[in-house]
């Protein structure tokens, strides 16, 4: 099984729920959407194949064994986009099996019923979401994240989490777009509407400048 990979590095987790632990990143090639805030555009065609077994020594060597605890290294997939290369789930699974902690990031524009059920999945809000997604997002382990870059997307975003009450059972994340939309204005507008998401800015692009890559 080959993949086409981007970069593999670690770093600390910028984003969601597990944002601030030690993390190794594995950046798939490839995009089929285009969004406009996309920030790893150098990710859509860059790229080197590598045998699942390449990857997987690539792994230990950069982060080590696995080790088990709350705040134990993990590996996450991203791209790109993970779930446009077949050998995506399979090489999940293989982490899964050697005992790693695996979270992937994904667009939702694929089908996320492909992806071995342990594996934490963060779904980004797409222009081609599947809407049948969501039946696969589990509660307490899974998370979906909306991109916002304008106060319209805001008013749009929560509306669509209040039509289908998935508040009550989804960690649900609200990121503003960097250099877009003002951090402050959508902290107070959470506050002001009492909306239970997680408000979340990438920490990388505060430690380390917005355009920098392998981080
Ligand atoms: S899904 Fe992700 S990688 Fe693909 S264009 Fe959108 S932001 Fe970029």
């Amino acid at each position: 099984m080959t993949l086409l990979i981007n970069e593999i590095f670690t770093s600390i987790q910028g984003e969601g729920t597990r944002a601030g632990r030690l993390c190794l990143f594995i950046r798939t090639t490839g995009c089929p959407l285009r969004c406009t805030y996309c920030d790893t555009t150098y990710a859509f065609a860059e790229g080197r194949p590598m045998t699942q077994g390449e990857i997987l020594e690539e792994v230990t060597r950069l982060i080590g064994p696995p080790t088990s605890g709350p705040n134990a290294p993990f590996v996450e997939l991203t791209g790109g986009e993970p779930l446009a290369q077949a050998g995506s789930p399979v090489l999940m699974q293989a982490l899964l099996d050697l005992g790693y902690e695996v979270a992937l990031e994904t667009a939702g524009s694929h089908d996320l019923s492909l992806v071995p059920a342990a594996v934490v999945k963060i779904a980004d809000m797409s222009q081609c979401w599947l809407e049948s997604n969501l039946d696969h997002l589990v509660s307490g382990q899974d998370e979906l994240k909306f991109v916002l870059c304008s106060e319209e997307d805001y008013a749009w975003a929560k509306a669509w989490c209040l039509d289908r009450g998935i508040l009550d059972r989804l960690d649900v994340l609200f990121s503003p777009v960097w250099g877009k939309l003002d951090p402050r204005w959508l902290a107070e507008c959470i506050v002001a509407d009492k909306l239970p998401v997680r408000f979340q800015l990438q920490l990388h692009k505060l430690v380390w400048p917005p355009e920098k890559r392998g981080v």
